[in-house]
């Protein structure tokens, strides 16, 4: 039978088409499960009560970009430096350690404690330990195991890693872009998600036109350029619609260096965007058309990005950081949902996450009391 919760809050924000709001709502939960979602009167007496009191719940929240393996950065990549420098301060700051699991686990845990209860997480050589990191501190997420460069054809591979996971790419910049086109398409014929960082730094899209400018040399200096790099004479985001990598499955994180045009490419694709403040303000490469996307109609998701570009991977944090770049007629409800359905729907964990209702899996979060004051 197992034990039956009945967890009473003052206002339940559930993301569902059906009762988007509850004032004075409750939530029955057996086993983890949802049974049910309702005006707390219709759950009087139902198992055991736990009033949380007046408070504004919400999903829990899903992490739509971050990269745990560069947890042990925190604080060594000063901020403001501009891209190329800061990248510089990465490289030099990566050659002098790896990650631990300890500190891996550590973010982990402070994520949950901000109401975080699943990460999409980019990985790279650490995947095992950040998977085992998850898995010990009982968080859910998905890993996107992260490629650049270039793989000849069928030598592709993917290692099998634990638990969901799938290839990513990780710019256009850095990767070929016939490799690019070929893992879309492998993530695309097993229905998986699939993403990339685009239209991040300054000068992407003078690369992608022309193949000159200062990040076109610093890329060549550094060997990150894909060596038969050819300019397709496109933006970015335009190069990515080209590649066939924009469709309903597919994360774009950053989306900072894009024009109108580039928007109305990101809004007829059906690709969700990832959006990173605290990221891009570090780093200094510019803010994410964030209300022009919104308008589109473009789904917008939140990442923290990682501790080597960001102070903490506190949602919350994220979504005041964002609220000035939206729309001032954006909602409460506008806000929570970058952090839940909309990850959700293009993670494909939108059975178990992303909303409130009778099925998913029993995880929310509590609204910080600034935020909860919003429309
Ligand atoms: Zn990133």
């Amino acid at each position: 039978m197992g034990i039956v919760e009945a967890i009473r809050a003052g206002r339940i924000l559930t993301m569902s088409s059906e009762q988007p709001e509850i004032v004075d709502g409750g939530i029955v939960v057996r086993e983890g499960r949802i049974q049910a979602v309702g005006p707390w009167k219709e759950f009087a007496g139902v198992g055991t009560c736990r009033d949380l009191g007046p408070v504004t719940i919400v999903p829990g929240l899903i992490n739509a970009h971050a990269h745990l393996e560069l947890s042990h950065l925190a604080g060594l990549v000063p901020a403001g430096l501009g891209f190329s420098a800061w990248a510089e301060r990465l490289f030099a700051a990566m050659r002098l350690g790896r990650a631990s699991g300890a500190l891996v686990a550590q973010a982990v845990d402070e994520a949950r404690a901000t109401g975080t209860c699943f990460i999409a997480d980019v990985v790279g050589r650490e995947a095992g330990m950040v998977r085992q990191a998850l898995d010990e501190q009982a968080m859910d997420g998905h890993l996107f195991r992260e490629f650049s460069g270039r793989v000849k054809g069928n030598d592709f591979c993917p290692d099998s890693l634990p638990g969901s996971w799938s290839p990513g790419v990780h710019a256009l910049y850095s990767t070929d872009s016939a490799f690019a086109r070929f893992i879309k398409a492998w993530c695309a014929s097993r229905d998986l998600p699939f993403t990339l960082h685009l239209a991040e730094v300054p000068g992407e899209n003078e690369l992608f036109q022309s193949g000159c400018g200062d990040f076109a040399d610093f890329l060549r200096a550094r060997r990150i350029l894909p060596k038969d790099f050819a300019p397709p004479g496109l933006s970015a985001l335009g190069f990515a619609r080209e590649l066939g990598l924009l469709d309903e499955r597919t994360l774009a994180v950053h989306c900072v260096q894009m024009d109108n045009r580039d928007v109305e490419i990101m809004a007829s694709s059906g690709a969700s965007a990832c959006l990173c403040p605290r990221s891009n303000s570090w780093i200094g490469v510019g803010e994410a058309p964030a209300a022009a996307l919104q308008a589109a109609g473009v789904p917008l998701c939140l990442g923290t990005d990682s501790l080597a570009s960001s102070p903490s991977l506190d949602l919350w944090e994220e979504l005041r950081a964002v609220r000035p770049l939206l729309s001032q007629n954006a909602t409460l409800y506008d806000f929570v949902a970058m952090l839940t359905c909309n990850p959700a729907r293009v993670l494909g964990i939108d059975a178990d996450y992303g909303s409130l209702e009778a099925g998913k899996r029993a995880a929310w979060a509590t609204v910080p009391s600034d935020l909860a004051a919003c429309v």
